[in-house]
């Protein structure tokens, strides 16, 4: 057993990776990595990352894999990562998984949680989904803060995500088919894979993966 504790979260768009991670990485002590809040940030703040990565994600497309390696290998040297990481969003394609794999050497990654939910249920998730433009929280559905469009969390704004529209989110899903559902083979014969049902509520679905991720510690 290792000390540090890496946690990949698998699972289409819509499935609750953002939200459980969130939940996750305060229950462990641990950041939460999100290599699509990375990018996003880096769109809002005009950098010179986020010019050349926009049209990419409003595509739905991925971005390289050298890129999004580049981006974590940057993070794991933050103090922060020190006692371990909770990746969301990443590895996203097999390179991506092999080159995660090498970053840890001597460790391994400690699981990886399959967050399982139908197509047509993410579908319709996602199509629902609000953020706050401030802080990223995420509304699940059409609540009252995301009508209101004020955030309950930090009274920022509340808005539809510009890669959430229904060309994008097929995009995305087939995207997610082709590159990244390989990774749940990936994982499993590497013994490393738990699946969890993810169409449950917030609660019951991180009890469940907190104590998937107790037991294979
Ligand atoms: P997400 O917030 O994880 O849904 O990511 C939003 C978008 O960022 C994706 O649709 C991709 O365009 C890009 N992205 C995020 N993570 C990765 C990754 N690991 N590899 C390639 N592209 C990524």
């Amino acid at each position: 057993m290792s000390d540090r504790l890496v946690i990949v979260l698998l699972g289409k768009q819509g499935a609750g990776k953002g939200t459980q991670a969130d939940v996750l990485s305060q229950h462990y002590g641990i950041p939460h990595v999100s290599t699509g809040e990375i990018l996003r940030a880096a769109i809002k703040a005009g950098t010179e990352l986020g010019l050349r990565v926009k049209g990419v994600l409003d595509a739905g497309e991925l971005v390289s894999d050298e890129l999004v390696n580049d981006l974590v290998r940057d993070r794991f040297t933050h103090a922060d990562a020190a006692s371990g990481v909770l990746l969301d969003g990443y590895p996203r394609t097999v390179g991506q998984a092999d080159a995660l794999a090498e970053m840890l050497l001597p460790d391994t990654v400690t699981a990886c949680i399959n967050l399982d939910v139908e197509t047509e249920l993410v579908t319709e998730r996602l199509a629902m989904r609000r953020v706050c433009k401030a802080c990223s929280a995420i509304y699940r559905s059409i609540d009252p803060s995301g009508v209101s469009g004020v955030c309950e969390r930090c009274g920022g704004e509340v808005v539809q995500r510009g890669d959430d529209t229904p060309d994008a989110i097929r995009q995305r899903l087939s995207v997610y088919e082709r590159d990244t559902a390989p990774l749940l083979d990936y994982y499993a014969e590497r013994d490393l894979l738990i699946t969890i049902n993810g169409d449950d509520t917030v609660d019951a679905v991180s009890a469940a993966i907190t104590a998937a991720v107790d037991e294979a510690r």
